[in-house]
């Protein structure tokens, strides 16, 4: 190790707090430049580190920037190393004796599954505190966000909890640190094979998602820098979305001007006019309306599929890491409770004890097929005797009756998987729709925001090429040239990829491919250039 960066980690070593150890490494970077400082977080984790340097990224130049993550991921290997080098052993997930016998006995009052799990998450927390007076590492690990969640936590110290063992959801009581019984071993095993089968049949299928999304997409470029259109979309921008709108262009009413919107935060709640790929005069489209980034692209239509496609496959991956560990929707469950002989909850399905009237809001949006509701939905149930439920469920629900006079089980839940949301993207690009105004157009961008967002959202013009690139004039022609909002606009469900790339396969060999087709065509290809080509 040369000298000088033995002298850096013995300098981070010897810091007892981050904001000290930021600072330190703030004056490094520093120098004569004029950089400030955002205000450190008092708790310094993922998120909150996350955070600090957006902050940190909008105050200082992108060198600046730059240099000091470099050092700040320098220091952190000095003290995962030198430091708080982290093991740990059986002990860091012992737990009290009587709070595990008093778990079991409260555990054991309970008959249904939604309540079993709110025991569970009541006694997890207590059990959290017990780990923390002993100063268990494993808490840190969880906290800082670098590995594992509070559901791992639970599975190996109080009860596995429910596993979705693909016939229905049970209770597992033992935990990994005791040992599971032979009951609890079986359920775990179907579980296990259920995720195993999940883990098979998912993973290809957001791949075959970002293959239909390039096959989309692929055809929409920047081919201009500024089309000079005077149209703007009308987004409302809000707490949930406003982040997708950095970047983006928008008409400045007082100056009377397009700026480049920096801070979009300060419109949340306003309805802002902004560029958008919908209203551009150009060919394809020009980069004002897709709006100002840091990277410098031409095929936005591709990139826009690979990132969203990037994101399902990544959603599917996460749900294998808690072995299928499944958790209910809290605040339904809460009602379930406060109207025990109106309302019930039972392996997913909502029961209706009492005749009642089902009421959806009347801009739901409902998959014919499947009847599949596609975005988060208040539903709202009147009963004879004057009582009023509402609770809201999640897209991607299912709806087992028609809206209107009910009894009996009525809505299936979706498990919190993320699979699911995949499925659920799936749907609306299976959907037709037609859009007969503007105000219906902006509804299904919302809609579509919230479908395909789950983390982090992306930048704003990808949910509009998304939608762009499925909708179609009344003549059948694609809206996506001559573009001009006239209404009815038809969303055409996605297609499905052509079948040439298919059969290739099947032949291992795309000429031998080409071939089966041209004989099977006789006449099309047969007499082309391409024949020559093909030596056939
Ligand atoms: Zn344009």
């Amino acid at each position: 190790m040369n000298n000088r960066i033995k002298e850096f980690c013995k300098t981070v070593v010897s810091f007892n707090n981050h904001k000290d150890l930021l600072m330190y490494l703030f004056n490094l970077v520093k120098g004569n430049s004029n950089a400030t400082m955002p205000t450190i977080p008092d708790i310094l984790d993922k998120k909150t580190f996350n955070v600090f340097l957006v902050e940190f990224a909008k105050h200082n130049s992108k060198e600046i920037t730059m240099h000091f993550i470099d050092l700040v991921y320098k220091a952190g290997h000095c003290l995962s190393t030198l430091k708080h080098n982290v093991t740990l052993t059986l002990e860091d997930f012992m737990v009290d004796d009587d709070i595990k016998q008093e778990y079991k006995a409260v555990l054991k009052q309970q008959t249904k599954i939604v309540d079993k799990d709110l025991v569970l998450k009541r006694y997890l927390e207590k059990a959290k505190e017990n780990l923390k007076q002993r100063n268990s590492t494993i808490l840190d690990i969880i906290q800082s966000g670098a590995r594992s969640s509070d559901t791992q936590l639970r599975q190996i110290i109080l009860s596995r909890g429910m596993l979705d063992t693909g016939f229905n959801t049970e209770f597992v009581e033992g935990c990994y640190f005791d040992g599971l019984s032979i009951h609890d071993f079986e359920i775990s095993s179907l579980a296990a094979r259920k995720a195993l089968y999940d883990k098979t049949m998912s993973t290809a299928k957001p791949g075959y998602l970002t293959r239909q999304l390039v096959y989309a997409l692929s055809h929409i470029y920047i081919d201009s820098e500024d089309c000079g259109t005077k149209e703007y979309m009308p987004y409302k921008i809000t707490q949930d979305n406003y982040k997708s709108f950095y970047g983006k262009y928008y008409f400045d009413i007082e100056t009377n001007t397009e700026k480049v919107m920096h801070n979009p935060e300060q419109f949340i709640n306003k309805i802002v006019p902004v560029r958008s790929p919908f209203l551009c005069k150009s060919q394809n489209v020009c980069r004002k309306c897709i709006g100002e980034y840091y990277y410098d692209f031409k095929h936005v239509g591709i990139i826009t599929a690979q990132t969203i496609g990037e994101r399902a496959t990544q959603l599917t991956l996460r749900v294998f890491h808690t072995g299928s560990a499944v958790s209910l929707q809290s605040d339904i469950m809460d009602i379930v409770k406060q109207y025990p002989d109106y309302i019930d909850l039972h392996d997913r399905i909502i029961t209706v004890k009492q005749e009642a009237e089902l009421i959806l809001p009347p801009d739901t949006i409902i998959s014919k097929n499947t009847n599949i509701i596609l975005h988060d939905v208040e539903v709202m149930l009147q009963y004879s005797d004057g009582t009023v439920i509402r609770f809201t469920i999640m897209q991607g629900s299912k709806l087992l009756v028609q809206p209107g006079k009910v009894k009996g089980n009525i809505i299936q839940l979706i498990p919190l998987s993320i699979t699911n949301a995949i499925v659920a993207i799936e749907n609306f690009l299976k959907m037709k729709l037609s859009i007969e105004n503007l105000n219906q157009l902006l509804k299904i961008q919302t809609i579509l925001y919230k479908l395909i967002t789950y983390d982090s959202p992306f930048p704003y013009f990808m949910y509009e090429l998304l939608l762009l690139s499925q909708l179609t004039n009344q003549n059948n022609k694609p809206f996506y040239y001559n573009r001009k909002l006239e209404f009815p606009l038809i969303k055409q469900p996605l297609k499905n990829m052509p079948m040439l790339l298919g059969i290739g396969l099947l032949f291992e060999n795309p000429r031998k491919a080409l071939r089966y087709m041209i004989q099977n065509k006789d006449g099309i290809i047969a007499n082309s250039p391409l024949k020559k080509l093909l030596y056939l």
